[in-house]
Parts: C-alpha cells; sequence; structure tokens
C-alpha cells in the first residue's frame, strides 16, 4: 500500500504546497509545530533518510536549507529545526524520507522539544565505540 506522502505526491491527497521541482516537494506540515512548519520530501519513495541515496540527499537537503532561509527573511524565524526522525522508536511515523523545516520565533512558540540528556559514560570505552563505528562507514 502506498504511503501518504506518495498519495499526496500523485495527488490523491490535497496539500499546502510550498515548493515543487522535478526531484522534490515541500509541502506544510499537517500539524503546524511554529508557524511555518515545512516537511521537504523526494517524489521518489525511500524509507528513510538511512535508505535515501546521496545524490536524492543532496536535493532534498538543498531545498530544506532554502526554506530555512526563506522562513528567517520572510516570517521573521530567529533559528530553525532541520531534523529526520529514522524508524517508529525515533518517532517517525510515516515511512517515506521527510525533512522536518521546523522555524523557531522568540518567545517559543510550539510545543516541540528535543531533549538529548546525557547519559553517564564512565562505563562506557569510548575510544573503542568511535572505532567501531568509524571502520563500518562505507
Ligand atoms: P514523522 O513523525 O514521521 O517524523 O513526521 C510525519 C509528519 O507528517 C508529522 O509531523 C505529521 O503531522 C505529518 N503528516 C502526516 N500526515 C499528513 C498529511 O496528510 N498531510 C500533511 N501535510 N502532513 C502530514
Amino acid at each position: 500500500m502506498k504511503d501518504i506522502f506518495c498519495r499526496i505526491i500523485d495527488g490523491e491527497i490535497p496539500c499546502t504546497k510550498v515548493y515543487e521541482d522535478d526531484d522534490v516537494l515541500a509541502f506544510l506540515d499537517i500539524s503546524q509545530t511554529t508557524k511555518g512548519h515545512t516537511l521537504v520530501i523526494p517524489k521518489k519513495h525511500y524509507e528513510n533518510f538511512l535508505a535515501t541515496p546521496a545524490e536524492t540527499m543532496e536535493k532534498v537537503m538543498k531545498v530544506a536549507q532554502r526554506i530555512g532561509q526563506a522562513e528567517v527573511s520572510v516570517l521573521g524565524a530567529k533559528g530553525v529545526n532541520i531534523l529526520t526522525n529514522v524508524g517508529e522508536c525515533a518517532g517517525q511515523t510515516v515511512m517515506h524520507f521527510h525533512v522536518h523545516v521546523i522555524p523557531r520565533y522568540v518567545g517559543g512558540e510550539g510545543g516541540f522539544q528535543i531533549t538529548m540528556q546525557g547519559q553517564d559514560t564512565s562505563t562506557m570505552d569510548l575510544p573503542r565505540l568511535a572505532m567501531d563505528i568509524g571502520k563500518a562507514i562505507k
């Protein structure tokens, strides 16, 4: 079964379009975390960030950057969150690669918070951890 973003691309479900070219579509998130919260997606289906080829990634991220710049210049955002979730355990609910571009305003509109709480690293072998990841990079 087609995911909801493939259905948007195919025109079966409406969206509020922000930008479109041959490879990339950007539209307002139905749930506006802050005013202007935009999703940027490749038109070709890839399940998530990790499954997306570099060439497509470049196109999507370039559009995400331009949208972030526009949110600052036109909407008056003072900052922007660029984020993508991979997998259900990381909060991904639509299994079609997408980048959230979320403008941030002074005053803190929007309840979404990214929390990154540091763990106790005293029992971790950090050099070994870095080596294991580094060696596995393709
Ligand atoms: P995720 O949780 O997978 O990172 O983000 C999926 C996003 O897609 C959510 O922020 C959700 O609000 C948005 N979304 C889900 N269904 C629709 C839809 O039909 N239209 C639009 N515009 N956004 C959607």
